[in-house]
């Protein structure tokens, strides 16, 4: 329902903003209200690869850029999200949903990606060995890739394009992005600061789409590298399109995140930690809690006091309303989507200890706790993305590392306890690529790379840290011999050695 004209999402095409030829829109939402706050274009074939080739026309230009000055219009960037960091955080707030202390978290997470970059020179250096051979000196440099895509999900709406779109570009790369078409606006102001910081024109672009627009992306020639955030399937169908098409391609996919708790473990500290990771932005995050292991006799405790404290918990709409805990869904179908998994417990024999659905026309979910959750039902190991905790109860830890070893993602796992030997044990040996110790979610800051496992990741290069410098970026060796004027001998100091 609409309440007054949503506005139309422009492109970004070569510097210019426009309006898309594309008659073919989506609906972005207020998910706080269910109002319609504007129309997304999907574009065509045609209007995607016109918009890769701005890319590829600013290529030259931007790539022969001193790292330095480049490096200079993101010092410039970041201070004008500093300048409109509330604004910026409101928005994330307006078209995704979660609270505006949880959109200020995104923000500044985004944020230190850009300070990340703009240190990006110092890890451009390249390597040298001078007299490799006789009179012969070899180098490495690094140069950019070309033009990069990044096509990101609807839960992170500022943050993610900022995992890429900074790196990239201070690597000398162009860039094009495709936000999701359910939070396309955070994308278009963070494009109006890149311009307003400086920017020359077609360096950075926005496209928007689905399916039809996503597959140009993959398949244009002028595209080299694809940087990829969703779900699996959808990761798995980009990595295997664009790797074939000959592309860097590095893609991101869903989880099922483990909170292993020990006995040991101090209760009262364990139970927060665990409602923040699996009801912060309720629960639609790639590293929020979703499967809590109760190892041994603390699984009745840790029960009770979970569902206390998670039904304290403040529901709500969030636009303009602070004193809320956890707020929409993003859609009514994924509300819909969510809440069905309750039933499916019930159906399954699970205990559902705590029901969160509020039963009204919102795209609400309060906490939900599905406790004696067992290997084979759906909730051990398909994502849920929602505010659904369940959880497992192991007699020892060799139980809960099994748990871990049957899960075919491996984003994120953290143990509760007090034991130093219990936890270098978890960190060793458990299935995912990130490990939290008594840390509910632990997603690494801008420096460090986001090391998802298994069907959590496709591709080599992660996102952030010096990793996505290394993909954004591709080495040349170089050889160089300098012959003395009076040298007339032709002797190959590499090839023909004295042996
Ligand atoms: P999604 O896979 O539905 O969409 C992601 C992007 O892919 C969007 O831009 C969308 O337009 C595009 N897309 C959707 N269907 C497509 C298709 N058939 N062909 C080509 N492109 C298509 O994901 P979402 O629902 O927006 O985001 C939530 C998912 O993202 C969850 O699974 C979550 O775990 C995952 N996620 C992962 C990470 C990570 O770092 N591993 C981070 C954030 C989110």
């Amino acid at each position: 329902m609409a309440t007054s004209t949503p506005q139309t999402v422009p492109l970004l095409d070569g510097g210019n903003w426009r309006r898309s030829n594309s008659t073919n829109t989506a609906d972005v939402y207020n998910p706080s209200t269910g109002e319609i706050i504007a129309e997304v274009p999907l574009c065509d074939e045609a209007e995607t690869a016109a918009i890769i080739e701005s890319a590829a026309r600013a290529l030259p230009a931007w790539s022969e850029t001193p790292a330095v000055e480049r490096a200079r219009v993101m010092f410039k960037f970041r201070q004008l999200m500093e300048d409109h960091f509330d604004e910026l955080a409101a928005l994330v707030t307006r078209e995704h949903g979660k609270t505006l202390p949880e959109a200020r978290a995104e923000v500044q997470r985004g944020l230190e990606m850009v300070e990340f970059a703009c240190g990006v020179p110092s890890l451009l250096t390249g390597e040298t060995l001078p007299n490799i051979a006789a009179s012969v000196d070899a180098e490495t440099n690094r140069h950019p890739v070309g033009v990069c895509v990044g096509i990101t999900p609807y839960n992170f709406p500022s943050m993610v394009p900022l995992w890429m779109i900074p790196v990239a570009l201070v690597c000398g790369n162009t860039f094009v992005l495709k936000p999701s078409e359910k939070v396309p606006l955070s994308s278009i102001r963070l494009g109006e600061l890149l311009v307003a910081a400086g920017l020359p024109a077609g360096v950075f672009n926005i496209v928007h789409g689905d399916k039809t627009c996503v597959d140009v992306l993959l398949t244009h020639p002028s595209v080299a590298a694809i940087s990829f955030v969703g779900s699996t399937a959808i990761a798995k169908y980009i990595y295997e399109t664009g790797t074939q098409n000959a592309k860097r391609v590095q893609a991101a996919g869903g989880a099922k995140n483990h909170l292993i708790i020990m006995p040991d473990a101090d209760l009262e500290q364990s139970v927060k930690a665990l409602a923040a990771s699996a009801y912060g932005c309720a629960g639609q995050r790639c590293m929020a809690g979703s499967v809590a292991v109760a190892v041994g006799e603390i699984a009745e405790p840790l029960v009770g006091e979970l569902c206390s404290h998670a039904s304290s918990l403040t529901v709500g709409p969030t636009d303009g309303n602070e004193g809320v805990d956890v707020g929409p869904l993003i859609r009514r179908e994924h509300l819909d989507r969510v809440s069905s998994y309750i039933d499916i417990a019930s159906s399954e024999g699970a205990d559902v200890a705590l029901d969160g659905r509020v039963g009204d026309d919102s795209f609400l979910l309060g906490p939900c706790v599905v406790d004696r959750v067992q290997p084979d039902m759906r909730l051990a190991s398909e994502e849920i993305f929602g505010p659904v905790l369940s959880v497992m109860r192991a007699n020892d830890l060799e139980s809960a590392l099994e748990i871990g070893r049957n899960c075919p993602y491996g984003n994120g796992a953290s143990i509760f306890t007090r034991d130093g030997y219990a936890a270098r044990e978890f960190k060793q040996h458990f299935n995912a690529g990130m490990i939290g110790i008594n840390v509910g979610v632990p997603a690494p800051m801008a420096w460090f790379p986001f090391t998802g496992w298994n069907q959590s990741f496709f591709g080599d290069l992660h996102l952030q840290g010096s990793e996505s410098v290394h993909f954004y970026t591709r080495q040349k060796t170089i050889l160089t011999r300098w012959f003395q004027s009076a040298d007339s001998s032709h002797h190959d100091p590499v090839w023909k050695t004295q042996r």
